[in-house]
């Protein structure tokens, strides 16, 4: 069991949604468990954002699909290639290392996860390019109500380094739980609704260690002469016995911390009760009506016009993100997969931050006075912190 918490870091290597723009790359972040990285979405050229970033491709272990638009996978390909150390074949007698065979024993580098078909568009992908592979990897499928339980969606046999270990996860009463766990973090996943079947994840830390007040102990240890090391197992929130009889007790463990990551949404309710007390959401925010802000303003829009709009394709404004955040008790909301008519330099131009700031106030009027609301921009990196 952890005796200290790990560090959790949240980087957004793609904010944008339709076309990416030279200020908004398609979606894709990437979250830091101390050295480890997953990412959640790959769209189109997320390896150069990579690459532009602090974030360390070859610490990749997972990549979490939310649904297979193409703004949210098109990169997954080369990023594999990469990552995986893939090119092309060799020619004549020349041998070609990565044509080992990989056994049902081997351990996949990289582990994906996302809803049917992510197994197929990658096999698929990977075949027709003649792409070989140096490590295998395995993908594992959330399966929605209406997809057959089994099959791999595709007649291609699995490319030389696919495991064939990846499972088909059903939902149980409406979610996926647990779709992956260790020591350190659960991971559960549920339907939100989008124009496409669509997930959200939600990645949750076990209870950590109590803050640990070492005055507390030391007279009653030096007293019996008890080897400091019981510091340890109190600090891992134990209890321990002295010589004397004496019994000290560690300070109680906290609650862990509750990220929630979800993809393109119009709704996302199926996962409200799982995602209840998140420190971080991260929520779509496509389209905002911004009258006197943006000058794309239609003359005859009104808010319910813009909303009803981005509902009808499968999308949210920033006061349905804020909403959102209100009802499962969010700490903080990120807003992320803006419209191409709102630039991502809002950092340098004035004109972009007014847009942001606006943006960022609509998703506040519904959230609460209280709250706080980060409009993600392209390699925006923020700490996820424990609750005071
Ligand atoms: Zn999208
Ligand atoms: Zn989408």
């Amino acid at each position: 069991m952890a005796t200290s918490s790990i560090n959790v870091n949240v980087t957004f290597l793609g904010t944008a949604s339709a076309q990416p723009s030279s200020t908004r790359n398609h979606s894709s972040l990437a979250l830091r468990l101390d050295g480890d990285v997953w990412l959640f979405d790959c769209g189109e050229a997320t390896q150069h954002q990579i690459q532009k970033s602090s974030v360390k491709m070859g610490r990749i272990q997972k990549i979490f699909i939310t649904h297979a638009h193409g703004d949210h996978i098109f990169g997954i390909l080369p990023l594999l290639a990469s990552r995986l150390n893939g090119a092309g074949g060799t020619t004549g007698e020349v041998e070609d290392p990565r044509l080992q065979t990989i056994t049902a024993e081997t351990e996949p580098i990289l582990e994906i996860y996302g809803p049917t078909g992510t197994r197929a568009y990658i096999r698929n992908g990977l075949v027709y390019t003649h792409t070989l592979l140096g490590s295998p990897y395995v993908v594992h499928e959330l399966r929605f109500p209406a997809d057959p339980t089994h099959g791999d969606m595709t007649t291609l046999s699995p490319h030389v380094a696919e495991l064939r270990t990846g499972k088909n996860v059903a939902l149980v009463n409406g979610i996926w739980p647990e779709i992956f766990s260790n020591e350190i973090l659960v991971v559960s996943a549920a339907p939100i609704l989008h124009s496409v079947p669509c997930v959200g994840y939600v990645v949750h830390e076990r209870p950590v260690p109590g803050k640990m007040d070492p005055k507390k102990y030391i007279p009653d240890i030096k007293r019996t002469k008890t080897p400091m090391s019981v510091m340890s197992q109190l600090q891992r929130g134990e209890s321990v016995q002295l010589a004397d009889g004496t019994v000290l007790h560690g300070p109680q463990r906290r609650p862990g911390r509750k990220l929630v990551i979800l993809g393109d949404t119009y709704d996302p309710s199926p996962i409200a009760e799982l995602a209840v007390d998140a420190d971080l959401l991260i929520h779509e925010a496509t389209n905002a009506h911004l009258p006197g802000i943006d000058p794309h303003t239609k003359p005859d829009d009104t808010y319910e016009s813009v909303q009803k709009r981005a509902m009808s394709r499968g999308h949210s404004t920033p006061q349905m993100a804020g909403a959102f955040a209100k009802q499962i008790g969010a700490k903080r909301l990120v807003l992320n997969h803006f419209s191409p008519r709102y630039p991502g330099n809002d950092d340098v131009d004035k004109d972009a931050a007014a847009v942001m700031t606006a943006i960022q106030a609509l998703a506040a009027q519904t959230f609460g006075s209280n709250s706080e609301v980060v409009c993600a921009r392209d390699l925006m990196s923020l700490d996820v912190e424990h609750r005071k």
